[in-house]
């Protein structure tokens, strides 16, 4: 094994860990990660927020400084992968190298989802996955800021990027416009309660939002640049920089057209393996079956980007670790941290403690009287306790969170409720 050359298609979180991790637990071939994006890994979580905001300097992105590469003997090679050989285990790049791989791991991510509408083109319409993107976007903020007035930006989709570059457009002073198609923001991610009370906060902050309807379509300005966007209910807006925030799709083209099973993602075992032995595909491009979504689970998160980083690196050395890490994810909105463990969207009663006026307290969401989900408003301490209480399978009853004397810290295995499987 050691004599071997493992490539890492994709340079971003998920790849560069996978990387890390090999290197950790004492691999000494080749490992060569394939980047399309210049420079080295960077984290994206900056890009919607401190990044934007001048507070974080592009140097400062870089996931590991390039030191550690060399000394951990992984090459990162630039380049744009065409096609996968899988019968020779070969990867051509579009400047003409193929390389021959004994393991592959496809970490190649997401990208967002485009916006196919009338006017979707023009100048001024922006979305956000990559530096560059972000660099483009801050570019059209200074620009509109110079011109010395209020100009007014439109967000397509409530969701975690585009309430994150609302948090960051009124601080920089833009009146801001969220568009959402679902009936309320944040509709397959958070509860209710969490996300009415982040539309209350940034509609105090000047945020306006116009819910349950959809943009139909852009029409340019006196610049030629965008200059309003017509909504579905007939009104129109006007909008002098526009970002589209309306998801992510799983970059897998190049894994389907190798012939493996794409679904949404790349399809792979509990293991992270494709129907390849010597493919892996992790992060936001793989969809791999969970406890708690056994039909398959695609994520865009961090902490899964990581988990999953370590767990391949031990399978492809051999080991049969199966994927079963408790979900979690962050989002910072202005002051605001939000903070979510487990998978809430199936759950039928939900428990809040803390002081929602205040903006600090979390949302315990039950399924069958057991603990699958929490969201932490400013509450780190509850997020940590949640995190260890779901690793550890172990669940208070909705009566015990309910009782506001009740100390949480108290919960061990033989006061929880009995797990109920599913
Ligand atoms: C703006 C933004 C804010 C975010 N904020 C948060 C947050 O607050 N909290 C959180 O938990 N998560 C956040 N995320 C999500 C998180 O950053 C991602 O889930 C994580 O980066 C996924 O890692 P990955 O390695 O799977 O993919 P990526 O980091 O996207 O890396 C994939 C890499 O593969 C490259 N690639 C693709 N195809 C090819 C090819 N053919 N050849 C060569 N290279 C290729 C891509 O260009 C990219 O560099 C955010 C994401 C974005 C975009």
């Amino acid at each position: 094994m050691n004599r071997q050359h493992i490539i890492i298609l994709g340079g971003g979180q998920a790849g560069l860990q996978a990387a890390l991790s090999l290197r950790e637990l004492g691999f000494s071939g080749m490992v060569s990660i394939i980047t399309n994006e210049p420079g080295l890994p960077y984290q994206r979580p900056p890009l919607s927020k401190g990044y934007l905001l001048g507070k974080m300097r592009a140097g400062d992105l870089a996931l590991r400084p390039a030191d550690v590469l060399a000394q951990q003997n992984i090459a990162l090679i630039a380049g744009e992968a065409i096609s996968i050989d899988r019968r020779a285990r070969q990867l051509s790049l579009a400047d003409g190298q193929r390389l021959t791989y004994d393991r592959l791991i496809i970490a190649t991510g997401s990208r967002g989802r485009l916006c196919p509408l009338p006017g979707a083109d023009l100048p001024g319409i922006y979305t956000l996955r990559s530096k560059a993107d972000a660099d483009a976007l801050g570019a059209g903020l200074a620009q509109l800021a110079q011109a010395g007035h209020k100009a007014p930006v439109l967000i397509m989709g409530g969701g975690f990027i585009g309430l994150e570059f609302a948090a960051v457009a009124t601080e920089s002073g833009f009146a801001c416009t969220v568009v959402e198609r679902g009936t309320r923001l944040l509709e397959r991610a958070l509860s209710p309660e969490s996300a009415g009370y982040l539309q209350q906060y940034h509609e105090q902050r000047g945020v306006r939002f116009h819910l349950a309807t959809q943009v139909a379509g852009f029409c340019a300005g006196e610049q030629g640049q965008v200059g309003s966007a017509q909504l579905t209910d007939g009104s129109t807006l006007a909008a002098q920089l526009v970002l589209v925030g309306i998801g992510g799709i799983a970059n897998d083209e190049l894994a389907a057209a190798s012939g493996l099973a794409c679904d949404n993602g790349i399809r792979v075992n509990a293991c992270l393996q494709t129907s390849d032995d010597a493919i892996f595909a992790i992060g936001d491009c793989a969809r791999a079956p969970h406890p708690l979504a056994p039909a398959g689970l695609r994520l865009e998160s961090v902490g899964n980007a990581i988990d999953q980083g370590r767990l391949v690196a031990a399978n492809v050395l051999g080991e049969g670790r199966v994927w079963q890490a408790i979900p979690w994810f962050w989002s910072d909105q202005g002051s605001e941290k939000i903070q979510m463990v487990g998978l809430g969207a199936a759950c039928e009663q939900s428990v809040i403690r803390g002081d929602v006026m205040q903006g600090r307290f979390s949302v315990f969401c039950f399924q069958n009287e057991q603990l699958r989900a929490v969201e932490s408003i400013n509450r780190p301490v509850d997020h940590m306790l949640a995190r260890k209480w779901l690793e550890q399978g172990l669940s208070p009853t909705p009566d015990q969170l309910a009782d506001p004397n009740w100390d949480p810290k108290s919960l061990s295995k033989s006061s929880a409720s009995p797990p109920v499987p599913g």
